[in-house]
């Protein structure tokens, strides 16, 4: 019989609940599929967040990209968090949010002519520049609005992340940043440029990244750089080191925490004096979520087994492209095991999301909960194959709020009906 696989999502007398609400009777009002997030899951990671920083001046930008629901960001913006944007919709939802500007940080290989005029129009606390071009581009527009923009330099160490592939950012090869070989030339031509105010330095280097001493090797990098950019007479303001601290998504997962992230950082960041930014998304949330979905059906071949629930790769990409491991429980404790594939309905057969799992055995209209899904689990979905995007609930104790409308096939058809 499955355990607890976190505090949020625990079983109570056999069945499954986030914090005091239980999971059935809430798929009963709601219907399904929908994201579940325990708002004591993210105040929790954001207190450990602030006491782990505690005794150096540090500002933590919360990663929109990892979850952008407006309830959510509120969350974030009420407990004196900033916001990490890579495009115009989200600088448009960190606002709506109430995020002031003041700690808003930009970054993003492609960012268009209309999103830096608008970011410099909200006056952001910074870009994070990521190519010599980017500099160039931000500097003549912010001339023609007759502002000045804060920019730092996005700078790409040369570090292995040890994660996932397409979640690493910070190796020589990959798109992101200027090379940090390249960085002191890129700040020199930055000074001089009439429309920029030079503030930072950035750097991130991947994504769930399980061994905090990658971070030591990026931010000693960063740091190195700092100085070299002092003897030339370039102060700083602030260092921002990125996000991309991992969390558990196998049950036997043991990921570092903000304590680790901070002792591993801060004796190297305090001696340069400089104000910290740190840009956490997937390790602010992913904890906090789960997608619960019912089984439509129950699929039994000659050697394999399938369970086909009613959400799909659309709600939940990440097995699909990363090949990412979610633990998947039953909602009712089961006493009797099965080994099968967990697939939704969607015409692809990366469309799974979890192959050849023990679960307990269920049958037609049990439900599940697919865990660790608040971080790019709603933000990452689609609406492929014709399929309204699930239902968004918040449960703060045993109370529950929609947070997210299902969406219809009305809105889904909206912009195209409205061009017939
Ligand atoms: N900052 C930047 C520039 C990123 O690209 C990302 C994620 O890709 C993040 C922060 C958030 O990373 P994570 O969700 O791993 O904390």
């Amino acid at each position: 019989m499955e355990g607890n696989f976190n505090d949020y999502f625990v079983y109570k007398n056999g069945k499954l609940y986030c914090e005091d609400v239980n999971l059935e009777s809430l798929a009963l009002k709601v219907g399904t599929p929908f994201y579940v997030y325990s708002k004591k899951a993210i105040i929790d990671q954001i207190n450990n967040y602030k006491n782990a920083f505690k005794d150096y001046p540090t500002l933590i930008c919360y990663a929109l990209k990892a979850n952008s629901n407006l309830s959510i960001l509120r969350i974030f913006e009420e407990n004196g968090l900033g916001a990490d944007i890579v495009s115009g919709g989200e600088l448009y939802k960190a606002k709506k949010a109430g995020f002031p500007s003041n700690k808003i940080v930009y970054a993003g290989v492609g960012k268009t002519d209309a999103e830096i005029i608008y970011a410099i129009n909200e006056n952001i606390l910074s870009f994070n520049v990521e190519s010599l071009m980017e500099l160039e581009v931000i500097n003549e527009i912010a001339g023609k609005q007759h502002r000045k923009a804060n920019v730092s330099i996005r700078i790409n160490p040369d570090v292995d992340p040890k994660t996932h592939p397409y979640i690493s950012t910070g190796l020589k090869k990959s798109k992101f940043g200027i090379d940090i070989d390249q960085a002191l030339e890129a700040y020199k031509k930055a000074v001089k440029m009439e429309h920029l105010n030079v503030v930072g330095i950035h750097c991130h280097i991947g994504s769930q990244i399980m061994d905090v001493s990658v971070y030591k090797e990026a931010v000693e990098k960063t740091v190195d750089l700092v100085y070299k950019l002092k003897k030339e007479g370039i102060e700083l303001q602030f260092i921002d080191i990125g996000g991309g601290l991992g969390v558990k998504y196998y049950p036997e997962d043991n990921p570092p925490t903000p304590y680790d992230l901070a002792n591993t950082v801060l004796p190297i960041v305090r001696q340069t004096g400089l104000k910290l930014i740190l840009e956490p998304g997937r390790s602010l949330i992913a904890q906090a979520g789960a997608l619960i979905t019912k089984v439509i059906f129950v699929k039994d071949k000659k050697d394999k087994h399938f369970v086909i629930v009613d959400s799909g790769m659309n709600d939940l990409v990440r097995p699909a492209i990363y090949n990412a491991y979610h633990h998947i429980v039953t909602v009712e404790q089961k006493q009797e095991s099965m080994v099968a594939d967990i697939v939704g309905p969607v015409c692809e057969t990366g469309d799974f999301f979890g192959l050849d799992r023990k679960i307990g055995k269920v049958n037609r209209g049990d439900l599940i909960a697919i865990l660790t899904a608040g971080a790019y689990g709603s933000s990452m979905a689609s609406n492929y194959n014709v399929r309204p995007k699930a239902m968004e609930v918040l449960v703060d104790g045993n109370n529950y709020k929609i947070i997210k409308e299902r969406e219809d096939y009305h809105y889904i058809t909206k912009f195209e009906e409205e061009v017939l």
